[in-house]
């Protein structure tokens, strides 16, 4: 008899999180068989050969067939074709789950599609990285980092719980909350900072009086740090924010505002005003390192004088 706590999960999507849950599944015996499934050869055939899981299928419902844990690690705008590929197949029982950036979207795409017979519970673990595809994910990409559940209403809390267990077997802290109480916190804590870091490195590349090189000479100075996050997937960022866009405006109208009042500092020559905020925000920032969430060394702990010389 077996000890793990699932005995196939099926994982649809093995790119950076669908490889990093692989790891886990793997490494913590969260189950006795990994299926995956993804939508290219190619990337089907990378899987295997980095051992990501032990079958592999080009069909997703074959994949969910026998599993009862079945996770879609696929770009938001996605869940519902995959959704309505794998409903027929899905075991009785089973629990349906998603690490979609959006949770509002994914239930209304998913939902309709999906059996009664199966217990859908939504979920989004908070981390990441800029980089994308199966080799992408480590084993240690959800340790101490929060996992947000979205359960719809009237869910079997057993299966929360099962899943609940699953997150924290992979390391993460595990919140439970409406899906669109989650599609709100995120849209300012991760959908607005995306847009603001497209938006400035997109600038920056526009600029005519300001040479490209300049901008990469001279990028120590702040613009790198946006580089990184302006590099995440396309595709997942332009589904975040085609299928969150109710609460990305909302966020997005407060920001104009609270930068108009900035703009207004700057001209007025309001010193006071620019001060207070920027010491309401160092503030914040040391709140996110005494929670753990980030290292306390100085440059995100970038090692310099290694690597090409930074300028300040
Ligand atoms: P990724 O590295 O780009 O991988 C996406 C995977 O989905 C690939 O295996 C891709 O397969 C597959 N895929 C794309 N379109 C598909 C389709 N129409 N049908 C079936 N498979 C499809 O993306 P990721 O970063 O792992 O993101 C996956 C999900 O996690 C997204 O919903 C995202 O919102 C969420 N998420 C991402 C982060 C992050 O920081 N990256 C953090 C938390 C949550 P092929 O290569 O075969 O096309």
């Amino acid at each position: 008899m077996s000890e793990a706590p699932f005995a196939r999960v099926a994982l649809i999507g093995i790119g950076l999180i669908g490889s990093s849950l692989a790891h886990n599944i793997r490494a913590h015996r969260l189950a006795d068989h990994i299926a995956i499934t993804t939508r290219r050869a190619e990337t089907l055939a990378r899987a295997a050969e980095l051992g990501l899981g032990d079958s592999y299928h080009l069909d997703a419902a074959e994949a969910v067939r026998g599993a009862d844990l079945v996770i879609l690690c696929v770009p938001v705008g996605s869940c519902g074709a995959v959704s309505k590929e794998i409903a027929a197949a899905l075991e009785p029982g089973a629990i349906v789950s998603d690490v979609g950036s959006v949770k509002g979207s994914v239930i209304q795409q998913m939902q309709p599609n999906l059996p009664a017979h199966i217990h859908f519970v939504p979920a989004h673990p908070i981390a990441g990285t800029e980089q994308s595809g199966p080799d992408a994910g480590f084993r240690e990409l959800f340790e101490n980092r929060w996992c947000i559940l979205t359960p719809v209403e009237g869910t079997d809390p057993q299966a929360v719980e099962r899943l609940k267990r699953f997150w924290e077997g992979c390391g993460s802290n595990v919140e439970v909350m409406t899906a669109e109480h989650h599609d709100l916190v995120l849209a300012i804590v991760s959908h607005v900072p995306h847009l603001i870091a497209y938006n400035i490195v997109g600038t920056a590349a526009d600029l005519e009086t300001v040479t490209q090189s300049e901008v990469v000479k001279f990028s120590a100075s702040g613009f790198r740090d946006f580089t990184r996050i302006a590099a995440s997937d396309p595709t997942m960022w332009r589904d975040v924010f085609l299928h969150n866009r109710e609460a990305v405006l909302e966020m997005l109208a407060r920001f104009s505002e609270d930068l108009a009042t900035l703009q207004r500092a700057i001209r007025w020559g309001d010193g006071d005003t620019l001060f207070e905020l920027f010491t309401r925000t160092r503030a914040i920032r040391r709140g996110i390192v005494e929670a753990g969430q980030d290292t306390a060394q100085p440059d995100f702990g970038r090692e310099h004088g290694r690597g090409p010389k930074d300028e300040t």
